[in-house]
């Protein structure tokens, strides 16, 4: 398998041999999914519906049961995923570690629960940690004796997590640093023994980051958010007075911080994209369970069109970003592998292959987060009044969903980091070669003009992925010629330019997907035929939003006879797409529920 540098998919086409696709997953993989599933279903959902209610932190019994259950998790070695094995953990390789997070999503807010413990909570100490300070602290995150928590935002520092007040002096022995300040939105810190905290040394600008110990002490808490959901999950703020911590317990350097807390969140995006599709899944299938139980009218309402409208609607979305997941997983891995080949250490290797897929990381945390508040929202939607209703639980994972376009970056500001990530890769270290490619765009407007030749099954498909992406290059070449500098303070057309991009990137891989399903030995050719109009929906609606999203931006960077030219070219590029939406939906939906929900 080869791959492409990361944000070069907008430059260059992948083979379809080149991608990993979720068909592919091994015998042992497959087992941990099969495990984690198990461990959700006994140990989350069956307690729930005997309690008729979801986990609440603000039930102190409940609390008390999502600590003995990260601590169950624990000795199954769940909480150890990304840990090596040397500390006790599973090491699993990055992709497999995205199947686990997409497969914990069905334990509902209890996936927060051990998100932070498996991902922001232990792995600045996983990436930046000293044999020391790995050898103290990831043995007990691995087995869940010690929970851990990730403390970043303040008061006055969300988004602009550098803006943060905690400071940290160091002590007139210079032995420790006393840590004074205030964390809030503190994921876990309700019973967290271990808090990755970020702070500022003395009047330093940057941002340091420190292993504190709640037995350290000048340490105390606020009392449990009130939210709107993921009500399992324990989230207060964290109050430092004082709190005296070892000077050794300095992650990697002074002023390394706002670093590590990015290439950190880098991480949490993905695998909370992973952890989007797991619920999008579930909630296909549990609303798909009850559209065909349901009668009105003399029959099942998913007989009705309006139900598979929504239906073909939820599953095409899930399945396109699915595919582009694990393909970014296993980008990911081969990268690190070649890092590691070139002699970088094991955790560089992965935070720097990590860091490579930032612009795709970005991408699937949007589109992931975006996704799964579609379809609770169409889940509710299709459950009707009952969806309203606590008792089927669908609107539990409604209120869920809608934290994850709030946590891990907004998504306005992945999708400003999605395209400005692309930009710097262009511009400053030129790993992208955007001009070249954007060069090409007049002979390929040009071709635009000739009469469509089809050669091949997929020969228009590919044109759509292929226009999609010089879309992107043709209108934020222009608007980047005209704006220069001023594009920063135009959000709303970097916004349009993202959109676009994400379209490609995940348009381009649910069609490669197909491609490779369909060399595939003993293939199902009744799925596979659906598979394809699932790719058929998919690009239909992504050329819809890419022509929207096109269409706002040259309005805004663009007047009279430009703005004209522009739109016509537009045009050219993202021509209808000569498919029949409805009879797609329609199909995708009868197959799902003649399969019992979503099955692929
Ligand atoms: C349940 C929950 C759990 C959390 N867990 C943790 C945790 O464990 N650890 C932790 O450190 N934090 C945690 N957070 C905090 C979370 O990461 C922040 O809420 C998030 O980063 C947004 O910051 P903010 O809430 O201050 O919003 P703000 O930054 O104030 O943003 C408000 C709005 O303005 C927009 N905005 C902000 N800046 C810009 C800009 N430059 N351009 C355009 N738009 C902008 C945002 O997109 C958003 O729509 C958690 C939050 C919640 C709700």
């Amino acid at each position: 398998m080869t791959y492409l540098k990361g944000g070069s998919f907008l430059t260059h086409s992948t083979n379809p041999e080149d991608i990993f696709i979720s068909e592919e997953w091994n015998e042992e993989q497959r087992m941990i999914a099969d495990m984690v599933r198990e461990f959700c279903i006994k140990n989350i959902q069956e307690p729930m519906l005997k309690m008729g209610r979801e986990f609440d932190v603000h039930h102190p019994e409940d609390k008390a049961e999502i600590v003995r259950l990260l601590e169950e998790a624990g000795k199954l070695g769940l909480c150890g995923v990304a840990i090596e094995e040397q500390y006790g953990g599973m090491n699993l390789d990055f992709n497999t570690g995205l199947l686990f997070s997409e497969v914990i999503a069905l334990g509902l807010s209890f996936a927060t629960t051990i998100g932070a413990q498996t991902s922001i909570g232990s792995l600045p100490i996983v990436y930046y940690g000293t044999d020391a300070q790995k050898a103290k602290y990831l043995p007990g995150i691995a087995t869940g004796e010690l929970k851990a928590a990730y403390c970043l935002t303040e008061p006055t520092a969300g988004s602009d997590a550098s803006a943060g007040k905690t400071k940290a002096t160091l002590s007139p022995d210079g032995e420790n640093y006393l840590l004074n300040g205030q964390k809030i939105w503190i994921t876990n810190g309700g019973f967290a023994d271990v808090f990755i905290v970020f702070a500022k040394i003395e009047d330093d600008e940057k941002l340091s980051a420190f292993i504190v110990e709640k037995v350290f002490g000048g340490i105390s808490l606020g009392a449990e958010e009130k939210k709107m959901g993921i009500k399992g999950s324990s989230t207060v703020q964290v109050f430092f007075d004082n709190c005296s911590v070892p000077k050794e317990n300095l992650l990697s350097e002074r002023g390394a911080g706002f670093k590590i807390a990015l290439n950190i969140l880098n991480t949490g995006r993905i695998k909370l994209g992973a952890g989007t599709i797991g619920g999008c899944k579930f909630c296909i299938s549990k609303t798909m369970e009850y559209a065909v139980e349901r009668k009105q009218f003399g029959k099942p309402i998913v007989e009705f069109g309006a139900i598979k409208h929504k239906f073909g609607e939820m599953i095409a979305r899930t399945f396109a970003i699915e595919a582009a997941l694990y393909r970014t997983g296993r980008n990911i891995d081969l990268k690190r592998a070649e890092f590691v080949e070139n002699g970088m250490l094991e955790s560089e290797a992965k935070l720097n292959a990590i860091r490579e897929f930032a612009v795709e990381c970005s991408i699937l945390k949007i589109k992931g987060s975006e996704a799964a508040c579609f379809v609770t929202d169409e889940g509710i939607q299709i459950f009707g009044g009952m969806g309203y209703a606590s008792e089927t639980g669908i609107e539990t994972g409604y209120r869920d969903a809608r934290i994850t376009k709030i946590y891990e970056g907004t998504n306005e500001i992945n999708r400003m980091l999605s395209v400005g990530e692309l930009t710097k890769r262009a511009i400053q270290t030129k790993e992208i070669d955007l001009m070249t490619a954007g060069k090409k765009i007049p002979f390929y407007l040009f071709k635009q003009l000739l009469p469509f030749k089809s050669n091949g099954e997929l020969a228009a498909e590919r044109r759509i992925v292929q226009n999609l992406k010089y879309c992107f290059l043709l209108i934020s070449g222009t608007a980047g010629r005209k704006l220069g500098k001023k594009l920063v303070d135009e959000q709303e057309i970097v916004l349009n330019f993202s959109d676009i991009l994400a379209e490609a990137y995940i348009g381009e891989s649910v069609l490669l997907k197909y491609e490779k399903l369909r060399t595939k030995k003993d293939v199902d050719t009744e799925k596979l035929a659906i598979q394809k109009k699932i790719v058929q929906l998919y690009l239909y609606e992504a050329l819809d939003i890419a022509r929207k999203a096109s269409n706002d931006a040259i309005a805004a960077y663009a007047s009279g006879g430009e703005r004209r030219r522009m739109r016509y070219l537009v045009g050219l590029l993202l021509k209808p797409y000569d498919v029949n939406p409805k009879a797609l939906r329609r199909t995708i939906t009868d197959y799902c529920a003649k399969n019992g929900g979503y099955c692929f």
